[in-house]
């Protein structure tokens, strides 16, 4: 997923198949890119929240079943286990971090399979000399259920293996605390709880190949494999965010090619392709993996630069202007195209808004344009 593709460098058939079919990154999250895992995040996140509060809301539920099936010397301690359940999984709701990311959704993922195995096997201890065996079947389904949910968070093989331990973990600690860990019905159990892990990781596993699917349809402009409008809208905001609470600045730079009508018009609309890719190449090299930037729409281009001041970012502006003079299209029998780009550039002022951010660097553009193209404009008011 990520934009080094690091792999495919190695350029084994084999390696290159794995690549392509998406199943390196079904496997590990190593490569995925860091937009894709904040996309990850929230999916997994929502979905947390949603089932931690119908958790807490059932627990607290079920506490009357209690009073009316158990003693006071089982009910009283099956009771503070519940509130304390209760409140962890309210806390999942409640709790919002102020920007998300894989570790803090690792986090939550352990605290939603491991209070569950805990409580499990707090209850299991509690009531086995209760005599409600037929009533504690409800808490034997505990562990089946929290593999059951492995299936709905699109994790990647290894995080999933990972989970599926942590759901069993408690059960075969607590048999082996009582003793009858290696026998014949234990077996049994263990057994059906690893064949429903399998089948919630094959569900969740193609959950994942879909996300990952949709999210490069929806999000990668399939001629420059940069990133497209949408997703650099949604940085735009966060980086806007970001330098608002750091008090550190933000410049953006927006490119428009140079006469690029001509290009298609006298070389033909695949030549003019392969100009784009030519740009779009430069960009990644000039800008590399740290800075955030992609195709605005046809023949615009947008870099978002947190921590650029004004005369930092027209360095890099200049720079890319200066590669452009540097690149040539070939073309079959013919002479090569080469091409220039206007940018304008702008610096982020304090409490500004996307919109107006964007409406100065385009005027700063739109300066470069007229005083004859080829050449870095800083907005008004920069
Ligand atoms: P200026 O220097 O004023 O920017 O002139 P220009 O010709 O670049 O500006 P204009 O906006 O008139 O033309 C942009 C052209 O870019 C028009 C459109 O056909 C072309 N274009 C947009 N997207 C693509 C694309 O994906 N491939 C190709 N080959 N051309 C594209
Ligand atoms: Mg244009
Ligand atoms: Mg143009």
């Amino acid at each position: 997923m990520s934009m080094g593709n690091r792999i495919l460098s190695l350029n084994h058939p084999l390696l290159s198949w794995l690549q392509h079919s998406m199943f390196l990154d079904l496997v590990s999250c190593k490569e995925h890119s860091t937009d894709f895992c904040g996309t990850r995040a929230e999916y997994i996140f929502v979905r947390i929240r949603l089932i931690s509060f119908i958790f807490a809301v059932i627990a607290l539920l079920w506490i009357p079943i209690d009073y009316l099936m158990l003693s006071p010397e089982y009910f009283i301690p099956l009771l503070i286990m519940r509130l304390l359940f209760g409140l962890l999984f309210l806390l999942q709701v409640v709790w919002l971090p102020v920007r998300l990311r894989m570790r803090q959704v690792y986090l939550r993922l352990v605290l939603f399979f491991l209070v569950p195995g805990i409580f499990y096997v707090a209850s299991q201890l509690l009531l086995a000399d209760s005599h409600s065996s037929g009533f504690i079947v409800g808490y034997n389904f505990l562990p089946y259920l929290m593999v059951g949910l492995l299936a709905i968070f699109p994790l990647t093989l290894l995080e999933a293996l990972f989970f599926a331990l942590l759901c069993g973990l408690p059960q075969v600690l607590f048999h082996l605390f009582i003793g009858n860990l290696f026998t014949l019905e234990i077996f049994g159990e263990l057994w059906l709880l690893g064949l429903l892990v399998g089948i919630a990781i094959w569900v969740e596993l193609s959950q994942l190949h879909m996300l990952m699917r949709l999210y490069r349809e929806a999000t990668l402009d399939p001629l420059t494999a940069l990133v497209n409008r949408r997703v650099l809208v949604r940085w735009m905001n966060r980086e806007i965010n970001d330098a608002a609470r750091s008090h550190q600045p933000l410049a953006v730079l927006l490119f428009d090619l140079d006469k690029f009508k001509r290009i298609n018009d006298e070389f033909g609309h695949l030549m003019g392709d392969q100009v784009l890719r030519l740009f779009a190449r430069i960009l990644r090299q000039e800008l590399g993996d740290k800075l955030f930037y992609g195709r605005y729409g046809g023949e615009e281009f947008l870099a978002i630069l947190p921590g650029y001041d004004l005369v930092q970012a027209t360095a890099v502006a200049e720079r890319i202007r200066d590669r452009c003079h540097q690149e040539r299209v070939a073309v079959a029998g013919g002479e090569d195209i080469s091409l220039t780009t206007s940018i304008g550039v702008a610096r982020w002022q304090v409490g500004e808004r996307f919109d107006d951010l964007i409406s100065r660097v385009d005027q700063g553009l739109y300066m470069a344009k007229e005083w004859g193209r080829d050449r870095v404009v800083s907005a008004p008011g920069s």
